[in-house]
């Protein structure tokens, strides 16, 4: 018999679940305004609303967690977090901040100016935030295929290139300060980038003068689908794609809550010491002296222990292979999931899902909420609410995709909790049609409302 795949690690440590009841959830989730953001954690059973900090991290990692050294200035904690920066990414330079959207703060107050444009496939939401706050306007250049669900296409976060040029040419390009390519692309669905588009995007940018950021949370389970899908690859090992990704790039900003396995951190990485210096001035303003930048010293150690298991080949192999085994169980019982399934997260097609809904009443939101009720499976929405209003009409924007996104959480859960997921939401697949009616905002923040947004039932 040919053995099965088996998880690369076992469980040392674990924290009870609390099961709920349907009709407590009915209550909860009208107490907290139809918005899962406001549920409390113990209100939820499987808790997908994101991968982003949400992992656990390894007893050598807790180990790392006893040697920190909290220096103010010079820990050795900052030249172990250091090192391992410039072994896994090759960037020589770089600055610690407290998370990642910490570092798309820092590193845009020294990039990004008022009326600039900043091209990218399909910006993650803060990053995107953090440009429209300086009254700058992020372009999305994905290419078309990332918006048919059901294409099957090894790299759905490329950049169109065509849609690039037309950037640089239909702009001054004095005020294209920078590209950013996100790895995996988050907001089109965990979708990776591959090295071609990479190296034909920077070479592009290159002859434009303008600089390539990546956005890299997802780094590793970029270079993961590059060694698995991308031809050349399959013999190289995960590092080795790391470092080649990294070399077409002149910055990083990373969310170490995410590849790098820690509950809290983020980091720049930074080629030039120009920009590093000017960089650092905005890190000593809102983060911390550049030896820690909101870091305590024992974060950074675990920071830098997580970024080597982040990126072993059994790790992503484990990971990756547990998203699409939730995703398959989707797919077999005829849940319109987004094809092929992402790195760190199965998106459900809400649209194809509930057609009968109209846009305006928040179809993604409406079934995150009805997936709540079913199993107290917390998912989030990745639509109209988080799509937010245009800066400068106040209009609602409505996206191509109105997705449910189930982000899996590193090293957490069990394959049983994805078949408790799947069977939550192939229950409400099968009462569709009775969900006849969706939501309608009552309260809004100005900027990155979906996380505090109130609704009531339409
Ligand atoms: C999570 C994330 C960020 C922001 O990082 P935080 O640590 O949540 O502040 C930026 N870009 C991408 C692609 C992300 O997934």
């Amino acid at each position: 018999m040919e053995l099965p795949f088996a998880e690369s690690y076992k469980i040392k440590m674990v924290e009870p679940l609390r099961r709920s009841q349907r009709h407590e959830r009915e209550q909860w989730i009208k107490d907290a305004h139809y918005n899962l953001f406001n549920l409390r954690s113990d209100q939820v059973f499987v808790d997908l609303l994101t991968d982003s900090g949400t992992g656990a991290m390894s007893d050598r990692q807790w180990s790392e967690m006893m040697l920190g050294d909290e220096s103010y200035a010079g820990a050795s904690s900052y030249f172990k977090l250091k090192n391992a920066i410039t072994d896994i990414t090759g960037f020589d330079f770089f600055l610690p901040t407290h998370q990642g959207r910490a570092a798309e703060n820092v590193l845009f107050s020294a990039m990004i100016n008022s009326g600039d444009f900043i091209p990218g496939n399909a910006h993650f939401d803060t990053t995107k935030g953090h440009i429209e706050f300086r009254k700058a306007t992020a372009v999305d250049c994905t290419i078309d295929e990332a918006f048919d669900t059901t294409l099957d296409h090894p790299f759905k976060g490329n950049i169109d290139l065509n849609k690039l040029e037309k950037v640089y040419t239909t702009h001054p390009i004095e005020k294209i300060p920078l590209i950013i390519i996100t790895v995996t692309c988050n907001t089109s669905g965990g979708q990776p980038v591959s090295m071609q588009n990479i190296k034909e995007v920077a070479a592009l940018s290159k002859q434009y003068g303008v600089k390539v950021v990546f956005d890299a949370a997802r780094f590793a389970e970029n270079a993961y689908f590059i060694k698995t899908r991308e031809e050349g690859y399959a013999d190289k090992s995960i590092r080795e794609i790391v470092l080649e990704m990294f070399s077409y790039g002149d910055a990083m900003t990373m969310s170490s809550k995410k590849d790098a396995i820690v509950n809290m951190g983020g980091f720049i990485g930074i080629r030039e010491e120009a920009l590093f210096q000017k960089a650092s001035v905005f890190n000593i303003m809102f983060e911390g002296f550049i030896t820690y930048g909101g870091m305590s010293g024992r974060d950074m150690n675990a920071l830098a222990q997580g970024l080597y298991e982040g990126t072993e080949f059994d790790y992503l192999e484990t990971r990756i292979r547990q998203v699409a085994f939730l995703g398959s169980l989707l797919k077999e019982a005829g849940v319109p999931v987004q094809y092929p399934f992402g790195g760190h997260a199965i998106f459900v097609d809400a649209r194809r899902f509930l057609p009968h809904l109209p846009q305006e009443q928040y179809i993604a939101q409406t079934l995150a909420v009805e997936l709540y009720v079913e199993g107290g499976v917390r998912g989030v929405e990745i639509g109209t609410i988080m799509a937010d209003r245009d800066p400068s009409t106040r209009e609602n924007r409505y996206p191509n995709l109105e997705l449910v996104r189930l982000a899996i959480p590193r090293r957490t859960y069990t394959n049983n909790h994805m078949r408790y997921v799947a069977a939550s939401l192939i229950n409400v697949f099968e009462r569709r049609d009775q969900i006849t009616s969706g939501y309608e905002i009552t309260k809004e923040a100005p900027i990155l409302r979906h996380f505090t947004v109130q609704l009531k039932k339409k």
